[in-house]
C-alpha cells in the first residue's frame, strides 16, 4: 500500500495552512516558533496555487509509472520494491534537477542544500501534517494499492547490460511476470553504478561508493535474477535462441532484452591511441583519468556536449588548466540554441577554462604518451591528457549475422520490440523514433533508457507498454547555473515552428518553441522553475491552441480523483 494524498479543490480556502504545516514539520526543531527563524530555512513540499481551473495543491501524487524514478541517476528517488511507495533518499540526491525537469507536481528545488525536496507524506505519522491543519479537509491521506498487471509468463528473459536500461528491464519483468526466470549478463564486473555520477566522482562531488543507484546485490537478492559479470554476450542464433557468451557458455531464452548501452565516440586521427587520451564512459575510464588528472597538468577536452562540459568542469575543480576545443560555434549545440550556447562558453571562460570553438582535434602527438594536440587552424596545443567526449557509438558487432536489424543502433519500435520476435532491445544501443522531428535516432540519455528498458520489460512478459521516442531532454549544472533542455531548441531546425522569448536578461534566459498548437521545445537557462509543466506538455504532445493555459493544459492530464 503507499499512501497519496487526495485533493478536493471545491473545500480548499487557499488558507495556506498546509504548506505552513508541511514546513513546519520538515523543520529541524518541527516546532512553528523555532522553525521560523532556522538556517536553512525550512521547505515545505506541498503549494497551493490558484490558475484558471480553480485552486489546487501540487503534491507527489505517487505516480503509478513515476517519472522522477525514471529520471534520477542516483537512485536517490526509488521505489520500495515491497509496496511501490515512491522515496526519495535525499542524501543520495546530487541535484541535478532530472527529476524536477519531469515532474510538474511534486518536486521542489532546494538550493540551500543543493539538492531537491519531494512530499514524503509524512512517513512516520499516522496522518500527514498537511492533512491534521486543513481546517476543511481539502486534502486527505488515503492508502491505494499500486496496480500491476500480472502475467503468467514463466518462461526465461535474459538481459544483457545492468545499468539503466537493463536494471529497468528486470524490475519491469519481475514486477509483471513474478514466475518468470532472469538471467543478466553484464560486462561489469562490479555491482549496478551510474555513469552519469562518473564525472561528479571525478570532480570529488560524490564518494564512489554513491555511485552505486540501487542496493547491494539488488539484481539477485530483490529482483530473483541470476546475474552473470565481467563477461560479454559475443553472439546470437536467434533461429536457437541462443546467446553465446565471452566465456565459452551458451544460454538459451525465451526473450532476450538487449541493454548493452554504448561506448564513449573515439575520433579517428593520428595519434588518438597514445597514452593519455581517455573517454569518460565506465569506471575503468574513472580510475584511470583519477589518476592522471594531476593539479597543474594541461588538459584538453575534445567535445562540447554535456559530457565535455561535465568533464571540464570536474578537471577545473581538480586545478587542472582546461582548454576545450569543441566543433560547433557554440558548446551544447546538439542541446541549446547560440545565445544560451555562448552564455555557456562565457561561463566557462570565466571559471578559467579556455575554449576554442569552430576548431577540431586533427592529430594528437606524442611518442608514447601525448604532448600536443593539433587543432584544424595548425595550431598546436600543449597537452598532458586529453579527454574525449564527442557522443557514444553502440557497441554491436556481436549482432552481425544475427536477423537483428541494426542500423546505428538496434532499431526497435514504441515497445521496445525489434525486427525478431521475442527479441528487444532498449537504452544508448537501440534506435527510435524521436516524435517531433519524425527521425529514428538514439537519444541517449538515462531517462529514455530507463523507460525503454521497463517497456521492453514489461512487453517481453506479456503486458504491453510503449514509451514516447526518442524523447530529448538534460537538466545539466555548471559552475552552480541550472540549464534545462527540452525538446527541438532551434526552430531553424523544425520547419513551421515559432519561438516565444518569455525572459533574456543576464541571468536567465526562457524560450519556448511550437509548431502545430504544440510546445515542441524549451530552454530555460538560470531560472529553470515550471520546467516539469513544459516537459509534460511536450511529452504528451497537448494541443495548447485556442488560447487553452499550459496549466490548464496539464491539470487536463491528470487522472481523476488526484
Ligand atoms: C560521464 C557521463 C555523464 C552523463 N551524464 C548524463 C546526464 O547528465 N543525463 C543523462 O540523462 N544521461 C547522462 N549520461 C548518459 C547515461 O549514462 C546513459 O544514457 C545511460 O547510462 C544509458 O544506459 P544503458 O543501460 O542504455 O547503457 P550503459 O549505461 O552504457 O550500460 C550498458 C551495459 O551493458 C553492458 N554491456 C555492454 N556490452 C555488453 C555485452 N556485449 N555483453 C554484456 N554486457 C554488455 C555494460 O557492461 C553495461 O552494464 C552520461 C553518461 C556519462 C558517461
Ligand atoms: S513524478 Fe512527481 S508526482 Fe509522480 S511520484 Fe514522482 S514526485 Fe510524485
Ligand atoms: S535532483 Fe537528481 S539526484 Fe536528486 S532526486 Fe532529483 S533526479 Fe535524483
Amino acid at each position: 500500500m503507499a499512501r497519496a494524498l487526495v485533493f478536493d479543490g471545491e473545500r480548499c480556502l487557499a488558507c495556506r495552512s498546509c504548506e505552513l504545516a508541511c514546513a513546519v514539520i520538515h523543520s529541524r526543531s518541527r516546532r512553528l516558533a523555532e522553525a521560523i527563524v532556522e538556517e536553512p530555512r525550512p521547505r515545505r513540499r506541498v503549494s497551493v496555487v490558484r490558475g484558471v481551473n480553480g485552486i489546487d495543491a501540487l503534491r507527489c501524487e505517487q505516480c503509478d509509472e513515476p517519472l522522477c524514478v525514471f529520471s534520477c541517476k542516483s537512485g536517490a528517488l526509488h521505489r520500495v520494491p515491497a509496496d511501490g511507495r515512491v522515496v526519495l533518499d535525499e542524501e543520495r540526491c546530487v541535484g541535478c534537477l532530472m527529476c524536477l525537469m519531469v515532474c510538474p507536481y511534486g518536486i521542489r528545488p532546494d538550493p540551500a542544500r543543493d539538492r531537491v525536496t519531494r512530499c514524503d507524506v509524512c512517513a512516520g505519522l499516522d496522518v500527514p501534517a498537511c492533512v491534521s491543519a486543513c481546517p476543511t479537509h481539502a486534502l486527505q491521506a488515503r492508502d491505494e494499492a499500486v496496480a500491476r498487471a500480472h502475467t503468467a509468463f514463466d518462461g526465461h528473459v535474459v538481459i544483457v547490460g545492468s545499468s539503466a536500461a537493463g536494471v529497468a528491464a528486470c524490475e519491469a519483468a519481475r514486477e509483471h511476470a513474478p514466475g518468470c526466470a532472469i538471467t543478466v549478463v553484464t560486462a561489469d564486473q562490479g555491482p549496478e553504478y551510474s555513469r552519469p555520477l562518473l564525472a561528479y566522482a571525478l570532480a570529488g562531488r560524490v564518494d564512489t561508493s554513491l555511485l552505486r543507484w540501487r542496493p547491494e546485490r539488488y539484481l539477485e537478492n530483490e529482483m530473483g535474477a541470476t546475474v552473470v559479470r565481467g563477461v560479454r554476450a559475443v553472439g546470437l542464433d536467434t533461429s536457437r535462441r541462443a546467446l553465446t557468451l565471452s566465456n565459452g557458455q551458451e544460454i538459451g531464452f525465451d526473450r532476450l532484452i538487449i541493454a548493452a548501452g554504448a561506448r564513449s565516440a573515439r575520433v579517428s586521427v593520428p595519434g588518438a591511441t597514445l597514452d593519455g587520451v581517455f573517454g569518460l564512459r565506465d569506471l575503468e575510464d574513472l580510475d584511470a583519468i583519477d589518476r592522471a588528472a594531476v593539479a597543474g597538468r594541461r588538459a584538453i577536452v575534445v567535445g562540447g556536449g554535456n559530457v565535455g562540459l561535465q568533464v571540464c568542469e570536474a578537471l577545473v575543480d581538480r586545478k587542472l588548466s582546461v582548454t576545450l576545443v569543441v566543433k560547433s560555434a557554440y558548446p551544447l549545440s546538439q542541446m541549446v540554441d547560440e545565445q544560451t550556447g555562448r552564455r555557456v562558453g562565457d561561463l566557462f571562460a570565466r571559471h578559467g577554462v579556455t575554449v576554442r570553438t569552430g576548431r577540431d582535434v586533427v592529430e594528437m602527438i606524442g611518442r608514447q604518451q601525448v604532448e600536443q594536440v593539433r587543432l584544424d587552424s595548425g595550431e598546436v596545443l600543449p597537452a598532458d591528457i586529453v579527454i574525449v567526449g564527442k557522443g557514444v557509438a553502440p557497441d554491436l558487432e556481436w549482432l552481425k549475422g544475427s536477423l537483428v536489424e541494426v542500423r546505428r543502433g538496434v532499431v526497435v519500435d514504441a515497445c521496445a520490440r525489434t525486427s525478431v520476435p521475442g527479441v528487444f532491445a532498449a537504452g544508448d544501443c537501440a534506435e527510435s523514433v524521436d516524435p517531433v522531428s519524425g527521425r529514428s535516432g538514439i537519444s541517449a540519455i538515462w531517462p529514455v533508457a530507463y523507460e525503454m528498458g521497463r517497456a521492453a520489460g514489461s512487453t517481453a512478459v506479456g503486458v504491453e507498454q510503449s514509451t514516447p521516442g526518442a524523447l530529448r531532454m538534460n537538466a545539466s549544472r555548471f559552475f552552480g547555473v541550472s540549464i534545462i533542455s527540452i525538446g527541438e531548441t532551434v526552430p531553424e531546425r523544425l520547419t513551421g515552428s515559432s519561438v516565444h522569448l518569455l525572459a533574456n536578461d543576464e541571468s536567465t534566459y526562457r524560450k519556448l518553441v511550437y509548431r502545430d498548437g504544440r510546445l515542441v521545445g524549451a530552454l530555460l537557462y538560470g531560472d529553470v522553475s515550471g520546467a516539469g509543466t513544459y516537459y509534460r506538455l511536450y511529452r504528451e504532445a497537448v494541443d495548447v491552441r485556442d488560447g487553452a493555459l499550459e496549466e490548464l493544459a496539464v491539470r487536463a492530464m491528470r487522472r481523476p480523483g488526484r
